[in-house]
């Protein structure tokens, strides 16, 4: 691949002519005080206000740096005079202070946008409805190995911002979520991966589902005939898309049986085959650390980009092999008396969870975990899954009816639990040597917990409690 013209910098544009104009940061969680340090660096006038209240490390990086900011609500007169306003991902474009500034026609950019203008750093850049931390988390690992000078960006990690500000690296590799792609104009990825696009967040998309694709595909603008695309060409909504759609970019697809075009697929040996013009390779598909056919498309897409960077065989191989996997996701908790444990926590929808039932044994010996904050789940996706593999559905949550309703008569049985330690105690009596309990929750966390990584862990804690106590009844 031909990386060596500058790719994100664009000497002619007047963005880089940044000296003295003010730029108005509106967030400062990671992002925002990252886009705030960059400005500053640049000799922008910045400034950065916050609706709520900054955690103190920012506060103090801010004021360490001489950065003026107000938290606790927005000053319109030391915002509505900004050349140029970079929001948080997590601002919707509908709240007020956003529609007054596109009534006066200020730019409003992302925090990847403005650090993609002052870096010439190549961009590997992965979005998908699922998939994408892992993704991004293993061709970092791959590119590390390696020895690439390579940074991690998006939503793990330092901010990008952040990095090119004061660490940059020659290689980023950047999450993005739909909603980080919707405030980028003139970004351009090197490399994009778009791993799948299944319904998500439509709640934000005036539940128009063609808004969120859009948003996805915008990953692609910008791409010229040096640069890749890599998607998965039996995802029904990325094909029908690229039909409507121009792109000049290079096309990778990837799959699991081979198309005519397909870059990477397995062979009838159970072979992983990578054909790419600068690099074919195969490895059989049990070499992989990362099980399950979602992870087989996710190291895919890993292996793919990782051939067009020219990273050597071997040392692909030995990094798609020793790959430990991201927390939360498909997550060995711990085996107690013969029972396995997993924490999918991160499955807070109903597709994520399809494909950790598809990753389970083919027996009928799974205990599954769901329920949590319901985003409007159609739970049919899963049934003919949880009717071939699962025995006990454990609902955990505070409105489980819909849960109970939906599987009763499927399973051969579904418990209703209100707390994490009964949803556990409950999964240990059930379960028999050789089961796997599985908490894979289809749903959002803020019914019983702080977050999804919350969920987790105290699962895990639990998990973890039982072993203890296990452990202790075999010494008695
Ligand atoms: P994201 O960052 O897009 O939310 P993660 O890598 O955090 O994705 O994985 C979230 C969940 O999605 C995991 O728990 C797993 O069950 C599921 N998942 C991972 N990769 C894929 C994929 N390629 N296709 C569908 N589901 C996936």
């Amino acid at each position: 691949m031909d990386f060596t013209s500058h790719n994100n910098m664009n000497p002619g544009s007047p963005e880089l002519e940044v000296n003295g104009r003010r730029l108005v940061v509106l967030g400062g969680g990671e992002s925002g005080v990252g886009a705030a340090i960059l400005g500053k660096k640049l000799g922008m006038d910045v400034f950065l206000s916050d609706s709520g209240t900054l955690a103190p490390a920012y506060a103090r990086e801010l004021t360490e740096r001489g950065i003026p900011f107000e938290q606790g609500g927005h000053t319109p007169e030391l915002i509505l005079n900004a050349d140029e306003v970079v929001k948080s991902p997590g601002i919707p474009p509908t709240a007020p202070l956003i529609e007054q500034l596109v009534a006066r026609n200020i730019p409003i950019i992302s925090e990847i946008e403005l650090a993609g203008r002052h870096t010439p750093a190549k961009m590997v850049c992965i979005t998908g409805s699922n998939g994408k931390t892992t993704t991004t988390m293993l061709i970092y690992h791959i590119l590390r190995k390696a020895g690439l000078d390579v940074g991690l960006a998006g939503n793990v990690g330092r901010s990008l911002a952040w990095q090119v500000a004061e660490n940059d690296h020659d290689v980023y590799v950047v999450e993005l979520s739909s909603f980080q792609l919707e405030n980028m104009y003139r970004f351009r990825a090197n490399v994009a991966v778009l791993l799948n696009i299944t319904p998500d967040h439509l709640d934000r998309y005036g539940f128009e589902m063609q808004n969120y694709i859009d948003a996805k595909f915008r990953i692609l603008q910008n791409q010229t005939p040096a640069d890749a695309f890599i998607f998965w060409e039996d995802d029904p909504v990325i094909t029908a898309q690229l039909k409507r759609f121009e792109t000049e970019a290079r096309l990778y697809p990837f799959a699991e049986h081979r198309h005519e075009d397909s870059a990477a697929w397995i062979n009838d040996n159970g072979k992983i085959i990578f054909h790419t013009p600068v690099e074919d390779f195969e490895m059989s598909r049990d070499e992989l650390s990362l099980k399950g056919l979602h992870n087989l498309f996710n190291s895919m897409a890993a292996g793919l980009s990782a051939c067009l960077l020219d990273i050597r065989k071997e040392s692909l191989r030995e990094a798609l092999s020793d790959f430990e996997g991201v927390e939360h996701r498909l997550e060995p908790a711990g085996t107690v008396d013969g029972v396995r444990w997993i924490n999918d926590s991160k499955a807070t929808n109903v597709n994520s969870c399809w494909y950790a039932l598809e990753a389970m044994p083919d027996t009928k010996s799974t205990i599954l975990i769901l329920g949590g904050k319901d985003k409007g789940n159609d739970y049919s996706e899963i049934l003919p899954l949880v009717e071939q593999k699962v025995k006990v559905i454990v609902a955990m949550g505070l409105h489980n009816e819909k849960i109970v309703d939906y599987f009763n008569g499927h399973v051969d049985a579904v418990i209703s639990t209100d707390s994490l330690q009964e949803a556990v105690d409950t999964c240990h009596m059930m379960a028999e040597k050789g089961d796997t309990v599985l908490l894979s929750p289809c749903c959002a966390s803020f019914d019983l917990f702080k977050s999804y990584e919350d969920r987790g862990r105290q699962f895990k804690d639990a998990v973890r409690r039982l072993a203890d106590s296990a452990d202790s009844t075999d010494k008695q």
